[in-house]
């Protein structure tokens, strides 16, 4: 009987350069070939390629068109995968690298934001369970019933590599990056963030939702789903990672985690009539253009109109301002008005809701540094401000020593 097969996923930082690709052959030999395990190794696009290409496309045309740019994005991918191929083949291990299409990944839904719809990995079976030890999967894309390329959306490499972890029956999905682990913050902002040994799923959705970019957050909801285990480590140092699973160790405090997210625009659509169906008409309109909205706030009443504003991410504020600014005119609101200097910063942790303190000792600090708030939110495990872009990083490092380096 054969082993079972393990999924790894390299990210762009990790193989920004043939030296890094060859790094990464060296890192799948000694982890598992070694071993005698068989792998199947899904890649990023080499370091900035997927921006590198969107830009490319926005300097010939001004008209984004979905499906051209999935065609073209889905180029980064098998780019890396075809010499990550060369260099493990290279280290006397037989490996063949597939496309999304080859890899049997479908996927449904608006290009560029795609959704895995199933997973048929045949090829890579059968390549496996024959004469392969390695196959090299392109992350980030899939095929839809049109036989188009669809992208998973930015950071979707986690999700090809858990969604074939699971079609694989992989014992865990092994993440690699460009840092060892899930930190208490972005640690390239806070040099005290410490790794987390564990991180609970729900936890670790939220971080990722919130923009700590290290997994892409409908990863950890798909290996929720499935229950299946990721570890994150480092692809250049030794030594051990995160685990992302059901239980998480207590560390006795209610916070886990500051996290950031500079790449979000405010929008807000002032002096909305105040009957029923508006709101439902903006934001069909909005879902009807692709453009996915978060923290919604309506404001109360002032006469018989209110405002309703919230966050798109900035890629998006092109559409989320065109759409916006026709529904003002077709409702008769008073106008739009957007921000693309902010971001948001976040406390996470599991029964937040349960310290009444916390909220308050959150606007302290923040008021504590001069940070002006701009919104707030808040969930049962997670509060949201959004600040001045500017002020990002000076109010995680603040956060993050009050919450997580016990200076109260
Ligand atoms: P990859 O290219 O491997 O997909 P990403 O750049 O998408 O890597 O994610 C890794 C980066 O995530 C790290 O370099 C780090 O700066 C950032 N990051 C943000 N928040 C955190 C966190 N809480 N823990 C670890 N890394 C984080
Ligand atoms: N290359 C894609 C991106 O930059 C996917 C990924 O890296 O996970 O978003
Ligand atoms: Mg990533």
């Amino acid at each position: 009987m054969s082993l079972p097969f393990v999924v790894l996923k390299f990210g762009g930082s990790s193989l920004a350069t043939v030296d890094r690709i060859r790094n990464v052959a060296g890192r799948v030999k000694n982890d598992y070939l070694d071993r005698g395990l068989k792998v199947a190794v899904v890649v990023s696009a080499m370091g900035k390629t997927t921006d590198g290409l969107i830009d490319l496309a926005q300097r010939t045309s001004n008209v984004l068109n979905g499906r051209e740019l999935d065609q073209l994005l889905v180029t980064g991918e098998q780019q890396s995968a075809a010499l990550l191929a060369m260099a493990i083949e290279e280290l006397g291990f037989r490996a063949k690298s597939f496309n999304g299409a080859q890899a049997g990944i479908s996927a449904t839904g608006y290009h560029m934001e795609g959704r895995i719809a199933d997973v048929n990995p045949e090829r890579v079976l059968s390549w496996l369970e024959g004469e392969g030890e390695v196959a090299v999967v392109t992350g980030f894309q899939g095929i839809n019933e049109a036989g188009d390329f669809v992208t998973l959306g930015r950071g979707g490499s986690d999700l090809s590599a858990v969604a074939l972890a699971v079609a694989l029956k992989s014992s865990f999905c092994h993440i690699y990056t460009d840092v060892d682990g899930v930190y208490t913050a972005d640690p390239k902002i806070v040099s005290t963030a410490r790794k987390l040994t564990n991180v609970s799923y729900e936890e670790c959705i939220e971080m990722a939702a919130l923009g700590a970019k290290v997994l892409q957050a409908r990863s950890v909801e798909f290996a929720s789903l499935y229950d299946m285990l990721i570890y994150v480590s480092s692809s250049i140092l030794e030594g051990e990672g995160t685990w992302v699973k059901e239980k998480t160790i207590k560390e006795g405090l209610a916070i886990k985690a500051v996290v950031h997210d500079k790449n979000i625009a405010k929008i807000a659509v002032l002096g909305v009539p105040d009957v029923p169906g508006i709101a439902a008409g903006l934001f069909s309109k909005l879902a009807d253009r692709g453009v996915g909205v978060e923290m919604i706030i309506q404001s109360v009443m002032r006469g018989d109109v209110n405002d309703i504003a919230f966050l798109v991410k900035e890629t998006l504020l092109g559409e989320a301002i065109e759409v916006c600014g026709d529904y003002a005119r077709e409702i008769d609101a008073q106008g739009v008005t957007y921000d693309a200097e902010v971001g948001r910063v976040s406390i996470v942790g599991v029964g937040l809701s349960l310290h009444p303190e916390i909220p308050a000792e959150m606007f302290s600090v923040l008021s504590g540094e001069g940070i002006n708030i701009d919104m707030i939110s808040s969930t049962s495990n997670s509060i949201t401000c959004v600040i001045s872009s500017s002020m990002i990083d000076r109010a995680v490092s603040a956060l993050h020593r009050h919450f997580l380096e016990g200076e109260k």
